[in-house]
């Protein structure tokens, strides 16, 4: 059977993705089983749900929006990284840390 630790990943990738039939099954006898990890996983469906709502929210709010020179410089850095990422990714014997 499931651990809790296990189940408690389980559910929050379900969040993200489609669970394997397998690991569907798993998740709901563990759930059928455990309460602190049922409450667990309304808590993360309610918090789903409130972020949702705010994100939506903050889309509409003129007042909340990005300046185009504030996005461009967010970007950059986004692809620096992803960058600097890429390379440590493809030489992981090299310290980047020098
Ligand atoms: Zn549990």
């Amino acid at each position: 059977m499931l651990d809790c630790k296990h189940a408690t990943q389980l559910a929050s990738q379900a969040m993200e993705k489609q669970l394997t039939f397998r690991q569907q099954m798993a998740l709901r006898f563990h759930l059928l089983m455990c309460d602190a990890c049922t409450q667990f996983t309304r808590q993360l469906q309610v918090l789903r749900k409130a972020v949702g709502q705010l994100g939506r929210h903050i889309e509409n709010d003129e007042r909340l929006v990005l300046s185009k020179h504030a996005r461009e410089r967010i970007a950059k850095a986004v692809a620096i990284q992803a960058r600097q990422n890429d390379e440590a990714r493809r030489n992981p014997d090299l310290d980047s840390t020098d």
